[in-house]
């Protein structure tokens, strides 16, 4: 059985602990592989080794941290297959999407390469009689990452490029659920020139997490997954006086007006809804179609796609549209929740739980569900499922539709599709929702943006990525300076570089 450990000071490490994970195959159900769950002594060492390091690569000039960022991206597209079909293999997306999931890490990665011009500070010449003030931005320190199952790659990407790139060491706690990419992903890194120590992984569980937050070697933490968790860790971590960004679960929902191009609607829902069998924290989980009829056209739409869609194991490569969900108790989650709708009285249209694969029948895959006619006060409306199911909530009116993205308890992202201008700038001006589309289904700002949600779905007040991560990552000092008058003899005349 093959055994995942620890990234530590540069160099793979086997844990020590005794305790592990399953890794699965999500499309067969096997056991894969087992990870190596820290203990204390292995996280204490892993930020001791972040602790020696970092001053140093604070003190590496911005430029030179920069190169080693764009030698990264350039072993990125290199690895680009191979880190895909190890993300697939232990996450279950189909190949295309596990690209995907790396790409959209790497571009944050482009993003970093200009820390240089990011953490310029701020000048004023003159502020009194021989005084200038200055403020510069100085990494906080250690920072530490805590990651969900369902990007692997991209979010650690997330969190380490900005922090790296600013001058800070970095701790990654990923998923014990998909823990190899993480892990090459470091390899690469250290490959690319960093060095030791300024990139630890460590991999655990709630002992390896609660470490990082109790620990005085930790000056930040960025933590992504489901909302009762972040909001443990934005708690906890505030309360040791550590920085602190948390994001959380999701409920988005899509409206359609009737004025909408039903087709392309119909489209966009399909992929939004089901790509990565719904595993996405920006996930279209609720589509809000305004008026009887354009509920009833809607579905009329939808149902043939729905039934069209191909789930199966990512070796069917381009065959496939999305594969199993990562556990089995992910599986019986969201069939227990598929019950709690039918109890509750929704509509079932699309009944996905009689869905068998040859060859697969271990595997963690679940059919595409439509439920129609759900209502506020439903599990399957109020939850996030987090699996191939998407619920039509009927609206009235376009009030109603607003009413219903605005007061739900999470606020990630939204969608509105329509041909009519005022509707959708009236939307996006006063719907209570993080990250807003229109005509687009899934609103994740590029990576010179800032991504994050409103209301349960972030704790914490900046962004990941874009400007917000770089302000996250560092600490602002200002100076205030009086010099004498007077010029100093002597003069260089060399053409210096700065490295
Ligand atoms: P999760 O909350 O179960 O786990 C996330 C991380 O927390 C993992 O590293 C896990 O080891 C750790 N963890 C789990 N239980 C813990 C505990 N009791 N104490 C301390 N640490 C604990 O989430 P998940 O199932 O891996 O990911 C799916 C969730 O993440 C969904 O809710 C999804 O919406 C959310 N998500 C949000 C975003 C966002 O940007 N808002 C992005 C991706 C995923």
């Amino acid at each position: 059985m093959q055994e995942i450990g620890h990234y530590i000071d540069g160099a793979r490490v086997a844990g020590a602990s005794g305790r592990f994970a399953d890794v699965f195959n999500p499309a067969t159900g096997e056991v894969q592989a087992r990870v190596a769950l820290a203990n204390g002594d292995e996280l204490a060492r892993a930020i001791a080794g972040a602790n020696r390091a970092q001053p140093g690569w604070a003190a590496t000039n911005p430029q030179r941290r920069a190169r080693i960022m764009i030698e990264f991206v350039r072993l990125l597209n290199r690895d680009m297959d191979k880190l895909a079909e190890a993300l697939s293999r232990e996450h279950g997306k189909t190949l295309p999407d596990a690209a995907g999931d790396v790409q959209r890490g790497l571009e944050v990665i482009e993003f970093c390469i200009g820390a240089p011009h990011l953490l310029k500070g701020e000048y004023t010449d003159g502020a009194g009689p021989g005084i200038d003030m200055y403020s510069m931005r100085q990494a906080v320190g250690v920072v530490a990452g805590i990651t969900p199952f369902n990007f692997p790659a991209m979010i650690p990407m997330w969190q380490f490029g900005p922090a790296i790139a600013a001058g800070n060491a970095f701790v990654l706690k990923p998923s014990e659920r998909d823990p190899s990419v993480p892990l090459m992903l470091a390899e690469l890194m250290t490959e690319a020139g960093l060095p030791p120590g300024v990139l630890q992984v460590v991999n655990g569980d709630k002992e390896a997490v609660d470490g990082i937050l109790d620990s005085p070697g930790i000056q930040g933490v960025g933590f992504v997954g489901s909302t009762p968790i972040a909001a443990y860790i934005y708690a906890r971590a505030a309360q040791n006086g550590k920085r602190v960004q948390s994001f959380g679960g999701a409920k988005n929902h899509m409206i359609v007006m009737p004025d909408a191009d039903m087709e392309k609607a119909a489209d966009a829902l399909i992929g939004a809804g089901y790509g990565a069998a719904g595993e996405r924290c920006m996930a279209i989980s609720v589509a809000v179609p305004v008026g009887e009829e354009t509920a009833d056209r809607l579905i009329a739409e939808l149902v043939p796609r729905i039934e069209k869609l191909r789930v199966g194991p990512y070796t069917l490569g381009n065959d496939v549209d999305y594969g199993p969900l990562v556990t089995a108790a992910a599986k019986a989650n969201v069939l227990r929740l598929v019950e709690t709708g039918i109890a509750q009285g929704a509509e079932l249209v699309v009944d996905g739980r009689g869905f068998r694969l040859q060859g697969y029948e271990n595997g963690f895959f679940v059919g595409p569900h439509l439920f129609d006619r759900v209502t506020k006060d439903m599990d399957i409306y109020r939850t996030e499922i987090f699996g191939p199911v998407l619920s039509t909530v009927r609206a009235k009116t376009y009030e109603e539709a607003l009413a219903l993205a605005t007061d739900h308890e999470y606020g990630n992202g939204v969608a509105i599709f329509t041909r009519d201008g005022d509707t959708a700038r009236d939307f996006a001006n006063r719907v209570q929702v993080g990250m807003v589309g229109i005509n687009v289904p899934i609103p994740v700002p590029l990576s010179y943006h800032t991504f994050g949600g409103w209301k349960r779905s972030s704790f914490g007040d900046l962004n990941q990525y874009g400007g917000d991560a770089f302000r996250f990552v560092t600490k602002t000092k200002t100076v205030t300076a009086r010099w004498p008058s007077g010029i100093k003899e002597g003069s260089a005349f060399n053409f210096k570089a700065m490295d």
